[in-house]
């Protein structure tokens, strides 16, 4: 899908919803495709970038070097590597142990950047595969942030079961909105749900999503990377 054409979809979406116009962000999902990808879809005007394996995302963030591009990490972070995702990102959505907060914090602090935008992830279905916090241990986790002044927690993201039922995909997201809800009515000043893909968008924002992320719908099958037929 050309992005123009996505961007239509999502605002088509938002009014079906009676989601206020320009509520739901998109970002583009870019793993397994190459830079020049990136270029033609920046070219055409987005700029939040996501990226889930290191190495490939340093890659593409040094050929590109734009610095209107915003970087988003979204793969599990390793305690390893805590340090470049924390020189080279804007955004990290996978948080979900303090340990690795306390590691992005230290390195955060040792760059003249701002602060660390933070997403805590939520393991809603229980999956034990899947990385994420659970439901019942995420007030406690949020309540940690304060010893991190380099991280700013701005809201919640999920990766939720694959389910191809509109109603189980609605579901699962209003849990996700739910819990983000509370943590606003005690105190937090979150701002961004980061929760649907390609296969579940419209349940996302029929719940409540602020951010989509989206790779196959933009970008085509991972399958085909680096074919270059559908840009931008
Ligand atoms: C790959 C990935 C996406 C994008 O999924 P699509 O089905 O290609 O839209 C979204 N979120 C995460 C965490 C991913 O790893």
């Amino acid at each position: 899908m050309k992005l123009r054409e996505l961007q239509n979809t999502i605002r088509r979406l938002e009014h079906k919803y009676r989601r206020p116009p320009e509520s739901v962000r998109l970002l583009a999902v870019s793993k397994t495709h190459p830079a020049t990808r990136i270029a033609a879809t920046a070219a055409a005007g987005q700029r939040d970038f996501g990226e889930n394996y290191l190495q490939e995302a340093l890659a593409k963030i040094n050929a590109l070097n734009d610095p209107r591009l915003v970087w988003h990490f979204i793969g599990p972070v390793q305690s390893n590597k805590t340090r470049p995702i924390a020189q080279h990102f804007s955004w990290v959505h996978s948080l979900d142990r303090g340990k690795i907060a306390a590691r992005l914090n230290r390195h955060r602090q040792m760059t003249t950047l701002p602060p660390l935008n933070v997403l805590i992830q939520v393991n809603l279905g229980g999956e034990r595969s899947k990385s994420g916090i659970a439901p019942d241990a995420l007030m406690e986790f949020a309540s940690q942030f304060h010893q991190w002044p380099c991280l700013r927690l701005r809201g919640l993201m999920s990766l939720p079961r694959p389910y191809t039922d509109f109603d189980a995909q609605r579901l699962q997201h209003r849990t996700l909105k739910q819990l983000f809800d509370t943590l606003i009515e005690d105190g937090y000043k979150l701002d961004t749900l980061s929760m649907g893909t390609s296969a579940d968008m419209e349940a996302a924002i029929a719940e409540g999503t602020t951010l989509l992320r989206i790779g196959t719908a933009l970008f085509g099958s991972r399958d085909h990377a680096g074919d270059e037929s559908n840009t931008g």
